[in-house]
This record gives C-alpha cells, sequence and structure tokens, in this order.
C-alpha cells in the first residue's frame, strides 16, 4: 500500500525574491525511507529543473536563471 498525499509549497526564490505557491504530492512507500515527492503544478515565472539523478529531489528553475531545491514540507 501507497500512501499520497497532496499538499502546497511555497517557493521563494533566494535570488531574486519571487514567490508562487506550487502543487505537490508525495508517495510513501513502506520499503523506501523517505517519501518521493513531485511537483505537479508549477507556478508562474518558475519551471522545473532537470533533476541531476532520478533519485535526486525535483530542482526549481526561477524566471532570473536562479535553479534551487523547493522548501521541504
Ligand atoms: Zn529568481
Amino acid at each position: 500500500m501507497e500512501t499520497v498525499k497532496t499538499f502546497l509549497i511555497e517557493i521563494d526564490c533566494p535570488s531574486c525574491g519571487h514567490t508562487g505557491t506550487a502543487h505537490a504530492s508525495s508517495r510513501e512507500l513502506p520499503l523506501k525511507e523517505a517519501p518521493t515527492v513531485s511537483l505537479d503544478q508549477i507556478p508562474h515565472g518558475f519551471s522545473l529543473a532537470q533533476a541531476a539523478t532520478a533519485q535526486s529531489e525535483p530542482r526549481v528553475l526561477c524566471q532570473c536563471g536562479h535553479q534551487f531545491e523547493p522548501p521541504h514540507h
């Protein structure tokens, strides 16, 4: 059984101060230590950056070009 939780993440660019609310969901699998978080909807001005590996956290690319990890819920 896996549990899917959906929540909102406030994204705040540390470089230019642009903010927005992303819709995210996390899947908690009993055999995994950490839940897998995926960003389902990215606010205007942000986009999803390509993750380095499949295991890494999703990263957000701001309109100013700054790339960072979204805050954890
Ligand atoms: Zn920015």
